[in-house]
């Protein structure tokens, strides 16, 4: 079967969800965005708004291409009849498994019989989120990234029930989003974060050893490597705590002890010591 797809329904309006809304619409689809909470759907819409000014002004969008993608864009308050005409319904409520369970119940029950459901999770198990569903087979992972209108990666999860043609479908929706996907299997952390916590973990031991300072350490695989910020600097934007849940979950589900959280790494969470957003990490911020 040829999967079309022109007709989007978002789920949850907060940092990812409305970014996925706006390059949607962007990419000439018809969106409906909707949100549990009235306020946070009207910071949404804020925020799509603000983005595509920005655009504008930056000379990365037309006034006209602007105008196009907010008169696709439509604000919904029930999740009904968000989903009812929807082709492909991507979900991007709070990362608890119980609440997309929910979610995704409420979808079936609304949602056309052939629409893709494709959650934007980035830890859960596809597979599992398949198990509780009616239809699982259009059930696939859409993983993008911080912030959606610049980060190029989407991960496409293929659940172990996934349809081949729901992959081929949503591998060919990023790319008209402008996105550069790739394809993985289910598994705890996917591509993405099983290799950067690893990497970033192996650098907190180097540290803890005294192998090299924070600095060197970022500079070996900035300079030498080519990445364009070091694991431990990295570590210290998307937050200490963050990647340490990231580590315990990974470690607990792959049972691989390169997971298991370094001392340094507990310690500095324990101290309240959690990046850039608390002023010290790795790296002192102030
Ligand atoms: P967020 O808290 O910013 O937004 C979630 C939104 O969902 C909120 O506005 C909330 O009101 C709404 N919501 C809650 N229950 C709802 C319901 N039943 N129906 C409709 N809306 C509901 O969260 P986020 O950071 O955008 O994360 C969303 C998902 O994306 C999570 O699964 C997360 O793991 C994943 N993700 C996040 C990032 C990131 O950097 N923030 C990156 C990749 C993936």
């Amino acid at each position: 079967m040829r999967e079309r797809i022109e007709r989007v329904a978002v789920l949850g309006a907060g940092t990812m969800g409305h970014g996925i809304a706006q390059v949607a619409a962007l990419a000439g689809l018809d969106v409906a965005l909707v949100d549990a909470s009235e306020a946070a759907l009207t910071r949404g819409v804020e925020n799509i708004r603000r983005n595509l000014d920005e655009g504008v002004s930056r000379g990365k969008v037309t006034a006209e291409q602007r105008a196009e993608a907010l008169a696709r864009l439509r604000p919904e308050r029930s999740l009904g009849a968000a989903v009812r005409k929807a082709d492909l319904v991507v979900e991007a409520v709070p990362e608890r498994f119980d609440l997309k369970v929910q979610v995704f119940a409420e979808v079936e029950a609304d949602a056309p019989a052939d629409a893709i459901l494709a959650t934007n999770t980035s830890s859960l198990s596809v597979t599992d989120l398949q198990s509780t569903l009616r239809r699982p087979e259009r059930v696939v992972g859409l993983h993008f990234f911080n912030p959606v209108h610049i980060m190029r990666l989407v991960e496409v999860v293929r659940g172990r029930r996934s349809d081949e043609g729901v992959v081929a479908a949503a591998v060919a929706f990023a790319q008209r989003l402008g996105k550069d996907p790739i394809v993985v299997n289910d598994a705890p952390g996917f591509a993405s974060s099983r290799l950067g916590v690893a990497l970033g973990l192996e650098a907190m031991r180097m540290l803890e050893e005294g192998v090299a300072s924070a600095e060197d350490i970022d500079k070996a695989m900035e300079l030498g490597y080519r990445h364009p910020m070091g694991p431990l600097k990295l570590t210290d934007l998307v937050g200490l705590d963050v990647r340490l849940s990231i580590a315990e979950y990974l470690h607990e589900k792959l049972g691989a002890e390169r997971f298991r959280p370094p001392e340094i790494l507990r310690r500095l969470v324990a101290e309240g010591k959690l990046g850039k957003k608390t002023g010290q990490g790795f790296y002192n911020w102030e």
